[in-house]
Protein backbone atom coordinates (compact mmCIF):
# COMPACT_ATOMS: atom_id res chain seq x y z
CA UNK A 1 0.00 0.00 0.00
CA UNK A 2 1.36 3.40 -0.93
CA UNK A 3 1.60 5.68 2.04
CA UNK A 4 2.99 9.03 0.20
CA UNK A 5 0.10 11.23 -0.78
CA UNK A 6 0.78 15.15 -2.20
CA UNK A 7 0.12 17.48 0.65
CA UNK A 8 -3.58 19.50 -0.82
CA UNK A 9 -2.47 23.25 -2.25
CA UNK A 10 -3.48 25.41 0.57
CA UNK A 11 -1.56 22.94 2.89
CA UNK A 12 1.85 23.67 0.39
CA UNK A 13 0.95 26.61 -0.10
CA UNK A 14 1.39 27.85 3.81
CA UNK A 15 4.44 25.77 4.63
CA UNK A 16 6.10 27.63 1.82
CA UNK A 17 4.45 30.79 2.68
CA UNK A 18 6.30 30.05 6.85
CA UNK A 19 9.77 30.53 5.24
CA UNK A 20 9.28 33.66 3.23
CA UNK A 21 6.85 35.21 5.88
CA UNK A 22 7.57 35.16 9.89
CA UNK A 23 5.96 38.26 11.04
CA UNK A 24 4.43 41.41 9.94
CA UNK A 25 7.69 43.31 9.40
CA UNK A 26 8.35 40.37 6.48
CA UNK A 27 5.24 41.16 4.66
CA UNK A 28 6.50 44.85 5.32
CA UNK A 29 9.50 44.24 3.69
CA UNK A 30 8.66 42.85 0.87
CA UNK A 31 5.75 45.12 0.25
CA UNK A 32 8.01 48.23 0.18
CA UNK A 33 10.53 45.93 -2.27
CA UNK A 34 8.01 45.52 -4.42
CA UNK A 35 6.82 49.31 -4.49
CA UNK A 36 10.93 49.80 -4.47
CA UNK A 37 11.18 47.55 -7.86
CA UNK A 38 7.74 49.23 -9.34
CA UNK A 39 9.63 52.53 -9.06
CA UNK A 40 7.40 53.98 -7.00
CA UNK A 41 8.83 57.66 -5.57
CA UNK A 42 6.97 57.87 -2.50
CA UNK A 43 6.05 54.91 -0.13
CA UNK A 44 4.26 55.04 2.53
CA UNK A 45 3.79 52.79 5.31
CA UNK A 46 0.65 51.82 7.58
CA UNK A 47 0.38 49.43 10.54
CA UNK A 48 -2.54 48.89 13.47
CA UNK A 49 -1.73 46.57 16.50
CA UNK A 50 2.12 46.16 15.48
CA UNK A 51 1.07 44.77 12.28
CA UNK A 52 -0.67 42.00 13.37
CA UNK A 53 -4.47 43.53 12.38
CA UNK A 54 -3.35 45.18 9.50
CA UNK A 55 -0.37 46.46 7.20
CA UNK A 56 -0.88 48.66 4.47
CA UNK A 57 1.95 49.65 1.99
CA UNK A 58 0.88 52.32 -0.31
CA UNK A 59 2.95 53.86 -3.46
CA UNK A 60 3.01 55.69 -6.66
CA UNK A 61 5.09 53.28 -9.13
CA UNK A 62 3.88 51.78 -12.32
CA UNK A 63 1.09 50.07 -10.52
CA UNK A 64 -0.36 46.54 -12.14
CA UNK A 65 -3.17 46.30 -15.25
CA UNK A 66 -6.35 44.16 -14.75
CA UNK A 67 -4.85 40.96 -16.22
CA UNK A 68 -1.85 41.61 -12.93
CA UNK A 69 -3.87 42.06 -10.52
CA UNK A 70 -4.90 38.73 -10.56
CA UNK A 71 -1.87 37.37 -11.69
CA UNK A 72 0.48 38.29 -9.28
CA UNK A 73 -1.01 36.28 -6.25
CA UNK A 74 -0.40 33.12 -8.21
CA UNK A 75 3.11 31.38 -6.78
CA UNK A 76 6.11 31.66 -9.20
CA UNK A 77 4.30 34.40 -10.52
CA UNK A 78 6.92 37.79 -11.76
CA UNK A 79 7.55 40.16 -14.47
CA UNK A 80 10.55 40.44 -13.35
CA UNK A 81 12.45 37.30 -14.20
CA UNK A 82 11.59 35.40 -17.82
CA UNK A 83 14.47 33.28 -18.59
CA UNK A 84 17.51 31.74 -16.41
CA UNK A 85 19.77 33.94 -18.42
CA UNK A 86 17.94 36.66 -16.72
CA UNK A 87 19.24 35.60 -13.36
CA UNK A 88 22.64 36.90 -14.14
CA UNK A 89 21.48 40.67 -14.49
CA UNK A 90 19.15 40.82 -11.91
CA UNK A 91 18.59 44.50 -10.79
CA UNK A 92 15.38 44.19 -9.10
CA UNK A 93 14.93 43.00 -5.55
CA UNK A 94 12.62 40.52 -6.06
CA UNK A 95 12.12 37.92 -8.70
CA UNK A 96 11.05 34.51 -7.17
CA UNK A 97 7.51 35.52 -8.00
CA UNK A 98 7.01 34.56 -4.15
CA UNK A 99 6.22 37.12 -1.82
CA UNK A 100 2.64 37.96 -2.47
CA UNK A 101 1.41 34.19 -3.19
CA UNK A 102 2.77 33.96 0.48
CA UNK A 103 1.05 36.94 2.12
CA UNK A 104 -1.85 35.85 0.37
CA UNK A 105 -1.76 32.27 2.07
CA UNK A 106 -1.29 33.73 5.54
CA UNK A 107 -3.24 36.77 5.28
CA UNK A 108 -6.60 38.46 3.86
CA UNK A 109 -5.44 40.67 1.79
CA UNK A 110 -7.11 43.74 -0.22
CA UNK A 111 -5.00 45.21 -3.43
CA UNK A 112 -5.76 48.49 -5.10
CA UNK A 113 -4.03 49.25 -8.09
CA UNK A 114 -3.61 51.59 -11.69
CA UNK A 115 -1.38 51.81 -14.05
CA UNK A 116 -0.99 55.40 -15.66
CA UNK A 117 -2.62 54.38 -19.21
CA UNK A 118 -5.70 52.75 -17.51
CA UNK A 119 -8.59 55.40 -16.76
CA UNK A 120 -9.39 53.36 -14.43
CA UNK A 121 -8.36 50.99 -11.40
CA UNK A 122 -8.53 47.37 -9.61
CA UNK A 123 -9.26 46.45 -6.79
CA UNK A 124 -9.32 43.00 -6.05
CA UNK A 125 -9.89 40.86 -2.70
CA UNK A 126 -8.14 37.35 -1.65
CA UNK A 127 -8.61 35.01 1.07
CA UNK A 128 -6.90 31.76 1.65
CA UNK A 129 -5.22 32.23 -1.54
CA UNK A 130 -7.78 32.67 -3.88
CA UNK A 131 -9.30 35.72 -5.81
CA UNK A 132 -13.22 36.52 -4.08
CA UNK A 133 -13.92 39.89 -5.65
CA UNK A 134 -12.21 41.41 -8.79
CA UNK A 135 -13.87 45.26 -9.56
CA UNK A 136 -12.99 48.55 -10.76
CA UNK A 137 -12.18 51.27 -8.98
CA UNK A 138 -11.56 55.12 -8.83
CA UNK A 139 -7.61 54.93 -8.26
CA UNK A 140 -4.53 56.91 -8.26
CA UNK A 141 -1.31 55.59 -10.46
CA UNK A 142 0.23 53.31 -8.19
CA UNK A 143 -0.71 50.57 -6.10
CA UNK A 144 -1.91 50.07 -2.27
CA UNK A 145 -1.83 46.81 -0.73
CA UNK A 146 -3.42 46.06 2.59
CA UNK A 147 -2.67 42.39 4.57
CA UNK A 148 -5.14 42.30 7.43
CA UNK A 149 -5.61 39.43 10.24
CA UNK A 150 -1.85 37.82 9.99
CA UNK A 151 -2.07 34.15 10.01
CA UNK A 152 -5.74 33.92 10.93
CA UNK A 153 -5.60 30.95 9.65
CA UNK A 154 -2.38 29.59 11.17
CA UNK A 155 -3.23 30.19 15.01
CA UNK A 156 -0.07 28.30 16.66
CA UNK A 157 1.91 31.33 14.35
CA UNK A 158 -0.07 34.02 15.56
CA UNK A 159 0.74 32.67 19.34
CA UNK A 160 4.30 32.91 18.59
CA UNK A 161 3.93 36.44 17.74
CA UNK A 162 6.15 39.03 20.31
CA UNK A 163 4.97 41.47 21.97
CA UNK A 164 3.76 44.73 19.96
CA UNK A 165 6.46 46.63 21.31
CA UNK A 166 8.93 44.01 19.75
CA UNK A 167 6.78 43.60 16.68
CA UNK A 168 7.07 47.32 16.25
CA UNK A 169 10.92 47.42 16.44
CA UNK A 170 11.29 44.55 13.67
CA UNK A 171 8.93 46.75 11.55
CA UNK A 172 11.14 49.85 12.02
CA UNK A 173 14.23 47.78 11.83
CA UNK A 174 12.63 46.60 8.02
CA UNK A 175 11.54 49.95 7.15
CA UNK A 176 15.41 51.71 8.10
CA UNK A 177 17.06 49.21 6.30
CA UNK A 178 14.76 50.14 2.87
CA UNK A 179 14.96 53.48 3.34
CA UNK A 180 18.66 54.31 3.99
CA UNK A 181 18.76 52.28 0.72
CA UNK A 182 17.19 54.33 -1.22
CA UNK A 183 17.46 57.70 -0.11
CA UNK A 184 15.82 59.02 -3.29
CA UNK A 185 12.31 57.68 -2.26
CA UNK A 186 10.46 59.50 0.07
CA UNK A 187 9.24 57.25 3.18
CA UNK A 188 6.71 57.46 5.66
CA UNK A 189 5.47 54.64 8.88
CA UNK A 190 2.08 55.39 10.77
CA UNK A 191 1.39 53.35 13.54
CA UNK A 192 -1.72 53.90 14.81
CA UNK A 193 -2.55 57.15 13.48
CA UNK A 194 1.26 58.26 14.83
CA UNK A 195 3.59 59.29 12.13
CA UNK A 196 6.80 57.44 13.09
CA UNK A 197 8.52 58.89 10.49
CA UNK A 198 8.24 60.97 7.69
CA UNK A 199 11.19 60.79 5.19
CA UNK A 200 11.82 63.37 2.52
CA UNK A 201 13.85 62.19 -0.86
CA UNK A 202 17.23 63.22 0.20
CA UNK A 203 20.57 61.93 0.06
CA UNK A 204 22.67 58.90 2.00
CA UNK A 205 23.73 61.11 4.27
CA UNK A 206 20.90 63.25 5.33
CA UNK A 207 19.03 60.18 4.68
CA UNK A 208 20.87 58.26 7.94
CA UNK A 209 20.73 61.82 9.73
CA UNK A 210 17.00 61.78 9.61
CA UNK A 211 16.51 58.08 10.42
CA UNK A 212 19.21 57.95 13.32
CA UNK A 213 19.97 60.39 15.82
CA UNK A 214 20.34 64.11 14.78
CA UNK A 215 23.74 63.84 16.92
CA UNK A 216 24.95 61.63 13.87
CA UNK A 217 26.11 64.77 11.59
CA UNK A 218 29.09 65.19 12.93
CA UNK A 219 30.29 61.76 13.22
CA UNK A 220 29.33 60.29 10.13
CA UNK A 221 32.52 59.80 7.93
CA UNK A 222 32.21 58.89 3.80
CA UNK A 223 34.18 56.04 2.73
CA UNK A 224 34.31 54.89 -0.56
CA UNK A 225 36.47 51.77 -2.49
CA UNK A 226 36.53 50.81 -5.64
CA UNK A 227 38.36 47.45 -7.33
CA UNK A 228 37.48 45.64 -10.49
CA UNK A 229 34.03 45.49 -10.82
CA UNK A 230 33.48 45.85 -7.01
CA UNK A 231 32.13 49.43 -6.17
CA UNK A 232 31.71 50.08 -2.31
CA UNK A 233 30.46 53.41 -0.50
CA UNK A 234 28.82 54.86 2.71
CA UNK A 235 29.28 56.21 5.96
CA UNK A 236 30.92 55.16 9.22
CA UNK A 237 30.26 56.48 12.47
CA UNK A 238 33.29 57.72 14.33
CA UNK A 239 34.44 54.73 16.24
CA UNK A 240 34.19 56.79 19.88
CA UNK A 241 30.57 56.43 18.43
CA UNK A 242 30.55 52.37 17.38
CA UNK A 243 29.24 50.22 19.81
CA UNK A 244 30.10 46.71 18.78
CA UNK A 245 27.37 44.56 17.90
CA UNK A 246 26.33 41.32 16.61
CA UNK A 247 23.19 42.01 13.94
CA UNK A 248 23.80 41.51 10.88
CA UNK A 249 24.76 44.06 7.84
CA UNK A 250 23.93 41.85 4.06
CA UNK A 251 21.54 41.71 2.04
CA UNK A 252 20.69 39.53 -0.93
CA UNK A 253 19.48 36.50 -2.60
CA UNK A 254 20.31 33.11 -1.65
CA UNK A 255 17.26 33.03 0.68
CA UNK A 256 13.79 32.85 0.11
CA UNK A 257 13.82 36.21 2.38
CA UNK A 258 17.23 37.24 0.67
CA UNK A 259 18.83 38.48 3.82
CA UNK A 260 21.79 36.78 3.28
CA UNK A 261 24.62 37.26 0.18
CA UNK A 262 26.95 34.58 -0.79
CA UNK A 263 30.03 35.79 -2.28
CA UNK A 264 32.31 34.07 -4.69
CA UNK A 265 35.57 35.53 -2.72
CA UNK A 266 34.14 36.48 1.02
CA UNK A 267 37.62 37.77 1.94
CA UNK A 268 38.21 39.53 -0.84
CA UNK A 269 34.56 41.73 0.00
CA UNK A 270 35.53 41.84 3.54
CA UNK A 271 39.13 43.20 3.26
CA UNK A 272 37.95 45.55 0.69
CA UNK A 273 35.04 46.63 3.46
CA UNK A 274 37.63 47.04 5.73
CA UNK A 275 40.78 48.98 3.53
CA UNK A 276 37.51 51.42 3.12
CA UNK A 277 36.82 52.32 6.41
CA UNK A 278 40.55 52.37 7.82
CA UNK A 279 41.31 54.72 5.04
CA UNK A 280 38.68 56.94 5.69
CA UNK A 281 39.57 56.76 9.01
CA UNK A 282 43.47 57.63 8.64
CA UNK A 283 42.18 59.79 5.73
CA UNK A 284 39.59 62.02 9.26
CA UNK A 285 42.68 61.21 11.29
CA UNK A 286 40.47 58.91 13.51
CA UNK A 287 42.45 56.40 14.71
CA UNK A 288 39.86 53.45 15.52
CA UNK A 289 39.39 52.38 19.51
CA UNK A 290 37.40 49.50 18.43
CA UNK A 291 39.79 46.56 17.20
CA UNK A 292 38.45 45.55 13.67
CA UNK A 293 39.77 42.30 14.11
CA UNK A 294 38.70 41.26 17.80
CA UNK A 295 35.97 39.21 17.51
CA UNK A 296 32.85 41.25 17.91
CA UNK A 297 31.18 39.63 20.62
CA UNK A 298 31.48 41.78 23.80
CA UNK A 299 34.92 41.50 25.02
CA UNK A 300 34.83 40.52 28.33
CA UNK A 301 36.17 43.38 30.44
CA UNK A 302 35.14 42.33 33.86
CA UNK A 303 38.83 42.07 34.99
CA UNK A 304 40.19 44.88 37.37
CA UNK A 305 40.76 47.68 35.02
CA UNK A 306 42.62 49.93 37.36
CA UNK A 307 45.13 52.20 36.86
CA UNK A 308 48.22 52.42 39.26
CA UNK A 309 47.25 55.87 40.61
CA UNK A 310 43.55 54.72 41.77
CA UNK A 311 45.22 51.95 42.98
CA UNK A 312 47.18 53.22 45.78
CA UNK A 313 43.90 55.08 46.90
CA UNK A 314 42.34 51.88 47.23
CA UNK A 315 43.74 51.29 50.81
CA UNK A 316 42.61 54.37 51.62
CA UNK A 317 39.16 53.83 50.77
CA UNK A 318 39.32 50.16 51.42
CA UNK A 319 36.86 50.60 54.62
CA UNK A 320 34.17 52.26 52.45
CA UNK A 321 34.57 49.88 49.76
CA UNK A 322 33.80 47.11 52.19
CA UNK A 323 30.80 48.47 53.24
CA UNK A 324 29.95 48.79 49.85
CA UNK A 325 30.30 45.05 49.72
CA UNK A 326 28.08 43.94 52.28
CA UNK A 327 25.41 45.47 50.61
CA UNK A 328 25.83 43.70 47.72
CA UNK A 329 25.52 40.65 49.38
CA UNK A 330 22.41 41.65 51.10
CA UNK A 331 19.67 39.00 50.34
CA UNK A 332 22.07 36.25 48.99
CA UNK A 333 19.89 33.10 49.81
CA UNK A 334 22.24 30.34 51.50
CA UNK A 335 20.66 27.42 51.17
CA UNK A 336 23.04 24.33 50.06
CA UNK A 337 25.57 22.18 50.58
CA UNK A 338 28.50 23.85 49.35
CA UNK A 339 28.43 26.05 51.92
CA UNK A 340 28.88 23.34 54.38
CA UNK A 341 32.43 23.10 52.83
CA UNK A 342 33.18 26.31 53.51
CA UNK A 343 31.86 26.24 57.65
CA UNK A 344 33.71 23.36 58.47
CA UNK A 345 37.34 24.47 57.06
CA UNK A 346 36.58 27.75 58.66
CA UNK A 347 38.64 26.66 61.76
CA UNK A 348 41.82 26.14 59.36
CA UNK A 349 41.03 29.33 57.34
CA UNK A 350 43.11 31.90 59.09
CA UNK A 351 45.98 29.70 58.39
CA UNK A 352 45.46 28.85 54.72
CA UNK A 353 46.29 31.94 53.05
CA UNK A 354 44.68 33.07 49.43
CA UNK A 355 47.08 33.61 47.00
CA UNK A 356 46.37 35.72 44.10
CA UNK A 357 47.87 34.10 40.46
CA UNK A 358 47.85 35.91 37.76
CA UNK A 359 45.14 38.66 37.99
CA UNK A 360 42.00 36.26 37.27
CA UNK A 361 43.18 33.48 39.96
CA UNK A 362 42.64 32.67 43.73
CA UNK A 363 44.49 29.78 44.91
CA UNK A 364 43.83 28.90 48.32
CA UNK A 365 44.00 25.28 50.58
CA UNK A 366 41.04 24.28 51.67
CA UNK A 367 41.27 21.01 54.27
CA UNK A 368 43.12 19.02 52.16
CA UNK A 369 42.26 20.22 48.70
CA UNK A 370 44.05 22.94 47.01
CA UNK A 371 41.01 25.12 45.11
CA UNK A 372 41.73 27.32 42.16
CA UNK A 373 39.06 30.14 41.62
CA UNK A 374 38.31 31.96 38.03
CA UNK A 375 37.58 35.16 39.99
CA UNK A 376 36.07 36.57 37.36
CA UNK A 377 33.43 33.73 36.71
CA UNK A 378 33.24 33.65 40.80
CA UNK A 379 31.93 37.46 41.09
CA UNK A 380 29.57 37.05 38.05
CA UNK A 381 28.20 33.95 39.67
CA UNK A 382 27.73 36.15 42.66
CA UNK A 383 26.27 39.44 41.40
CA UNK A 384 23.50 36.66 39.12
CA UNK A 385 22.27 34.95 42.17
CA UNK A 386 21.92 38.83 44.33
CA UNK A 387 19.97 40.31 41.62
CA UNK A 388 18.27 36.65 40.27
CA UNK A 389 16.62 36.87 44.24
CA UNK A 390 15.71 40.37 44.17
CA UNK A 391 12.53 41.78 43.36
CA UNK A 392 11.14 45.29 42.15
CA UNK A 393 9.34 45.83 44.99
CA UNK A 394 11.67 44.82 47.59
CA UNK A 395 13.96 46.34 46.08
CA UNK A 396 16.02 49.01 47.95
CA UNK A 397 19.53 48.70 47.19
CA UNK A 398 19.95 51.78 44.82
CA UNK A 399 22.22 54.74 44.77
CA UNK A 400 21.36 58.31 43.71
CA UNK A 401 23.62 59.45 41.08
CA UNK A 402 24.92 63.00 41.43
CA UNK A 403 24.14 64.00 38.01
CA UNK A 404 21.49 62.26 35.86
CA UNK A 405 22.37 60.66 33.11
CA UNK A 406 20.32 61.14 29.78
CA UNK A 407 20.42 58.34 26.95
CA UNK A 408 19.18 58.92 23.78
CA UNK A 409 18.04 55.23 21.56
CA UNK A 410 16.88 55.40 18.09
CA UNK A 411 13.42 54.15 17.65
CA UNK A 412 13.35 50.69 17.08
CA UNK A 413 16.01 50.16 20.25
CA UNK A 414 13.75 52.65 22.32
CA UNK A 415 10.74 49.61 21.75
CA UNK A 416 13.29 47.15 23.30
CA UNK A 417 13.67 49.57 26.12
CA UNK A 418 9.97 49.82 26.55
CA UNK A 419 9.72 46.11 26.97
CA UNK A 420 12.34 45.46 29.64
CA UNK A 421 12.52 48.69 31.70
CA UNK A 422 10.49 47.16 34.68
CA UNK A 423 13.09 44.61 34.41
CA UNK A 424 16.09 46.58 34.29
CA UNK A 425 14.27 48.37 37.38
CA UNK A 426 13.87 45.56 39.02
CA UNK A 427 17.19 45.26 39.60
CA UNK A 428 17.87 48.40 41.03
CA UNK A 429 18.40 51.11 38.19
CA UNK A 430 16.20 54.17 38.71
CA UNK A 431 15.25 55.27 35.29
CA UNK A 432 12.62 56.54 33.97
CA UNK A 433 11.43 57.44 29.91
CA UNK A 434 12.23 61.03 29.23
CA UNK A 435 11.10 62.86 26.45
CA UNK A 436 10.46 61.18 22.91
CA UNK A 437 13.69 58.55 22.39
CA UNK A 438 14.98 58.97 25.27
CA UNK A 439 15.60 57.64 29.59
CA UNK A 440 16.74 59.59 32.28
CA UNK A 441 18.99 57.32 34.69
CA UNK A 442 18.59 58.70 38.26
CA UNK A 443 20.47 55.80 40.29
CA UNK A 444 22.61 52.78 39.99
CA UNK A 445 22.58 49.52 41.80
CA UNK A 446 24.41 50.38 45.36
CA UNK A 447 27.82 48.73 45.73
CA UNK A 448 29.52 48.84 42.83
CA UNK A 449 32.65 49.92 41.43
CA UNK A 450 32.56 52.13 37.80
CA UNK A 451 29.48 51.08 36.45
CA UNK A 452 29.14 53.00 33.38
CA UNK A 453 25.30 53.04 32.77
CA UNK A 454 24.84 53.71 28.88
CA UNK A 455 27.37 51.29 28.00
CA UNK A 456 25.68 48.79 30.20
CA UNK A 457 22.10 49.65 29.78
CA UNK A 458 22.79 49.28 26.17
CA UNK A 459 24.65 46.09 26.53
CA UNK A 460 20.99 44.96 27.25
CA UNK A 461 19.28 46.00 25.06
CA UNK A 462 21.88 44.18 22.53
CA UNK A 463 21.73 41.12 24.75
CA UNK A 464 17.68 41.04 24.42
CA UNK A 465 17.61 42.03 20.66
CA UNK A 466 20.11 39.23 19.92
CA UNK A 467 18.28 36.77 21.70
CA UNK A 468 16.09 34.45 19.80
CA UNK A 469 13.86 32.95 22.64
CA UNK A 470 9.93 34.05 22.32
CA UNK A 471 9.43 33.80 26.13
CA UNK A 472 9.03 37.40 27.74
CA UNK A 473 9.70 36.38 31.09
CA UNK A 474 13.23 35.45 29.97
CA UNK A 475 13.93 38.93 29.76
CA UNK A 476 14.95 39.44 33.16
CA UNK A 477 17.10 36.36 33.43
CA UNK A 478 19.16 37.50 29.99
CA UNK A 479 19.51 41.23 31.55
CA UNK A 480 21.00 39.43 34.96
CA UNK A 481 23.22 38.04 32.96
CA UNK A 482 24.51 40.37 30.89
CA UNK A 483 24.53 42.90 34.29
CA UNK A 484 26.40 40.19 36.04
CA UNK A 485 29.22 39.72 33.44
CA UNK A 486 29.67 43.62 33.35
CA UNK A 487 29.35 44.77 36.51
CA UNK A 488 32.01 44.76 39.20
CA UNK A 489 32.23 43.88 42.92
CA UNK A 490 36.06 44.53 43.13
CA UNK A 491 37.89 46.26 40.54
CA UNK A 492 41.08 46.59 41.48
CA UNK A 493 44.31 44.40 39.98
CA UNK A 494 45.85 43.40 43.16
CA UNK A 495 43.24 41.96 45.39
CA UNK A 496 43.85 41.65 49.48
CA UNK A 497 43.55 38.98 51.42
CA UNK A 498 40.14 40.25 52.59
CA UNK A 499 38.99 40.28 49.38
CA UNK A 500 39.58 37.46 47.99
CA UNK A 501 38.45 35.51 50.92
CA UNK A 502 35.10 37.63 50.76
CA UNK A 503 35.11 36.31 47.41
CA UNK A 504 35.43 32.51 47.97
CA UNK A 505 33.08 32.99 50.97
CA UNK A 506 30.31 34.46 49.00
CA UNK A 507 30.44 32.34 46.59
CA UNK A 508 29.79 29.33 48.89
CA UNK A 509 26.66 30.89 49.77
CA UNK A 510 25.17 30.75 46.18
CA UNK A 511 22.73 27.75 45.45
CA UNK A 512 25.04 26.84 42.07
CA UNK A 513 28.93 28.04 43.22
CA UNK A 514 30.51 25.62 40.73
CA UNK A 515 29.52 27.52 37.38
CA UNK A 516 29.13 30.88 36.36
CA UNK A 517 25.90 31.88 34.73
CA UNK A 518 27.04 31.26 31.55
CA UNK A 519 28.28 27.66 32.43
CA UNK A 520 32.04 27.72 33.25
CA UNK A 521 33.96 26.43 35.99
CA UNK A 522 34.05 28.59 38.89
CA UNK A 523 36.57 26.52 40.09
CA UNK A 524 38.85 23.35 40.26
CA UNK A 525 39.52 20.86 42.94
CA UNK A 526 42.87 19.57 43.30
CA UNK A 527 43.48 16.63 45.76
CA UNK A 528 46.74 15.56 47.54
CA UNK A 529 46.53 12.89 45.32
CA UNK A 530 46.43 14.82 42.15
CA UNK A 531 49.26 17.34 43.19
CA UNK A 532 51.62 14.32 43.95
CA UNK A 533 50.81 12.62 41.08
CA UNK A 534 52.42 15.95 38.78
CA UNK A 535 55.61 14.96 40.37
P1 LIG B 1 8.60 39.29 -7.19
O1 LIG B 1 8.74 40.60 -6.52
O2 LIG B 1 9.66 38.33 -6.81
O3 LIG B 1 8.41 39.41 -8.66
P2 LIG B 1 6.08 39.21 -5.81
O4 LIG B 1 5.20 38.10 -5.42
O5 LIG B 1 6.59 40.09 -4.76
O6 LIG B 1 7.25 38.61 -6.65
O7 LIG B 1 5.28 40.11 -6.84
C1 LIG B 1 4.74 39.50 -8.00
C2 LIG B 1 4.59 40.50 -9.10
O8 LIG B 1 3.54 41.42 -8.78
C3 LIG B 1 5.80 41.39 -9.34
O9 LIG B 1 6.73 40.74 -10.19
C4 LIG B 1 5.19 42.62 -9.97
O10 LIG B 1 5.00 42.43 -11.35
C5 LIG B 1 3.83 42.69 -9.32
N1 LIG B 1 3.81 43.67 -8.22
C6 LIG B 1 3.87 43.38 -6.91
N2 LIG B 1 3.83 44.51 -6.18
C7 LIG B 1 3.75 45.53 -7.03
C8 LIG B 1 3.69 46.96 -6.88
N3 LIG B 1 3.72 47.54 -5.68
N4 LIG B 1 3.60 47.70 -8.01
C9 LIG B 1 3.57 47.12 -9.21
N5 LIG B 1 3.63 45.80 -9.42
C10 LIG B 1 3.73 44.99 -8.35
MG1 LIG C 1 8.59 40.92 -4.51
Amino acid sequence: MSIITQLPKSVANQIAAGEVIQRPSSIIKELIENSIDANAKNIKVIIKDAGKQSVTVIDDGIGMTKEDAIKCFGRHSTSKLSKAEDLFKIKTMGFRGEALASIAAVSEIILKTKTEFDNIGQQVLVKDSKIVDQKEISFQKGTSINAKNLFYNIPARRNFLKSNNLEIKYIIDEFIRCAIAYPEISFSLINEENEMYKLKSSNLKKRIISVFKKSYEKNLIECEEKYGAITINGFIGKPENTKKTRGDLVDVNIHPTKTEIKFEDEKLIYNLVKSSVNKSLEKFNISPSLDFDADINFKENIGFQISSKESKNINKSYSNKKKDWEKIFENVKVENSDKMLFENTSSIENENKPVQFLENFIFKQVGEKLLIFNHKYCQQRILYEKYKNSNIKSFTNTQQSLFPQYIEFNKSDFKVIQEIIDDIKSIGFNIDFFGKNSIVVNGIPNGLDDINEKEMIESFVEEIKNNNSDIKSENRDLIIKSFSKKAKIINNKNLSEVEMNLIIDRLFACKNSKYSPDGKQNYIELGIDKVENLF
